[in-house]
């Protein structure tokens, strides 16, 4: 019989995980959670808060107010996924900015959030069938999924794609500063005490630098397949 599987996407900024992990949520039908979106919620709820800028962070007030920071994830028949709502408001858009992306490793940093965030995203898993990409999933969310991914590919190609996106979506941007962002936030990500982006001793790497989409996905469904069968 077929069973469910939990399957942790972990990875550097702009790697193209949340791509993979819509993609696999849709062919087998599994929950998807972005849960940087959470971790960008929370930032767009401390700037709105005047708790952080560039130069700033106000940890203290912002922990002391992360009781009124409720978030949730509601499909969009249309675009095919779920959105994420910040106290009962659409944020999706918001969320994606490069001042947010900016801002985001920073908050990232504070354990109190993580530990919010994290027990939000354990409780999202209800019957396994769940596909979560971020950067601690394989390490400290789900130490026990099935299926462990870790990918990565060359600070440019990522900053390329990021660009593009934003580029696409009308935002005025600058090549260098996108780079700069892709490089800055994997530094604070990897060296930051609590859960540091970390490739699980499980986890099967894909470098995805020179690797389409297709290939990509290919070679996933057939890693998934096997421990779906087994
Ligand atoms: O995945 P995305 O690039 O949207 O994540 C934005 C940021 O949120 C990351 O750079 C990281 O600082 C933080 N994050 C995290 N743990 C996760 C997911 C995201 O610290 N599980």
């Amino acid at each position: 019989m077929n069973k469910n599987i939990t399957i942790a996407i972990d990875g550097f900024s702009s790697t193209g995980k949340s791509t993979i992990a819509k993609l696999l949520a849709k062919k087998y039908n599994y929950i998807y959670v972005d849960t940087g979106a959470m971790y960008r919620a929370v930032t767009l709820y401390a700037k709105n808060n005047n708790l952080v800028s560039d130069n700033f962070l106000d940890a203290t007030t912002l922990i002391s107010k992360l009781d009124a920071i409720s978030l949730s994830f509601k499909f969009n028949k249309n675009l095919g996924f779920a959105e994420m709502y910040l106290n009962g408001k659409n944020v999706e858009k918001e969320i994606r900015t490069l001042a947010i992306s900016k801002l985001v490793s920073k908050v990232s940093e504070i354990s109190e959030v993580r530990k919010k965030l994290v027990k939000e995203q354990q409780q999202m898993r209800k019957n396994n069938g769940v596909v979560m990409d971020g950067r601690d999933i394989g390490t400290v969310v789900f130490p026990d999924a099935e299926l462990k991914l870790f990918m990565t590919a060359s600070a440019n190609k990522r900053a390329t794609r990021r660009y593009k996106e934003l580029l696409e979506r009308g935002d005025e941007v600058k090549f260098d500063e996108i780079l700069f962002n892709v490089q800055e936030r994997d530094r604070i990500d990897s060296t930051r005490k609590d859960s540091p982006l970390i490739k699980a001793d499980d986890a099967i790497e894909f470098d995805n630098s020179d690797m389409g989409i297709t290939e990509q996905f290919n070679r996933i469904c057939t890693l998934v397949e096997a421990k779906i069968a087994n």
